[in-house]
């Protein structure tokens, strides 16, 4: 699809869409939605980094475990954090993670390439991510982006 004018929360609920039978086995969606204006933006891009980052989110969550996903707007941007109780990410990993081949999975299991697509998907938009998180209790990804990007 083309970049337009499209709802965030849409598009992330249209993702869980996707992914909710997968997810729902072992992990609690907590969707903490705020009001937001449209965005220009590529639905079809964007729905990619959340598949990516909830995938991942899943996949640190060793037995049962929450994704807190929460929405937001500030000036002429708005926000998503995807929040895992999971695993959590070591110190000397969290500067290396958008690098593209970088996996701390086992052969054949990860290609290290979702971050480092979703990092340029979100950089296409002029926007930012950020990720912080704490070993043993879980990981918060920070996406903000522009209302009106500068492009298209
Ligand atoms: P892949 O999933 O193929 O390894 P990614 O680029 O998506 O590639 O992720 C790179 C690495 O970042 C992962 O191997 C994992 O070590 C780490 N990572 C990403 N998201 C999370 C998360 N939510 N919790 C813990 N580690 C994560």
């Amino acid at each position: 699809a083309e970049w337009q004018l499209a709802d965030l929360n849409k598009c992330i609920n249209s993702t869980l869409n996707v992914l909710d039978n997968n997810l729902k086995q072992k992990v609690d969606i907590d969707r903490q939605f705020g009001q937001l204006p449209k965005i220009h933006c590529n639905p079809s891009q964007l729905n990619q980094v959340f598949m990516n980052l909830l995938i991942n989110a899943a996949q640190a969550i060793p037995e049962r475990g929450r994704i807190t996903i929460r929405t937001g707007h500030k000036g002429d941007s708005v926000w998503v954090e995807i929040e895992d109780t999971g695993v959590g990410i070591a110190e000397e990993n969290l500067s290396r993670i958008f690098e593209p081949f970088f996996t701390t999975r086992s052969v054949g299991d990860g290609t290290g390439l979702g971050l480092s697509v979703s990092y340029g998907i979100i950089r296409n938009h002029q926007g930012d991510i950020q990720v912080s998180s704490i070993v043993g209790s879980g990981s918060t990804f920070h996406i903000s982006l522009p209302i009106s990007p500068d492009d298209e």
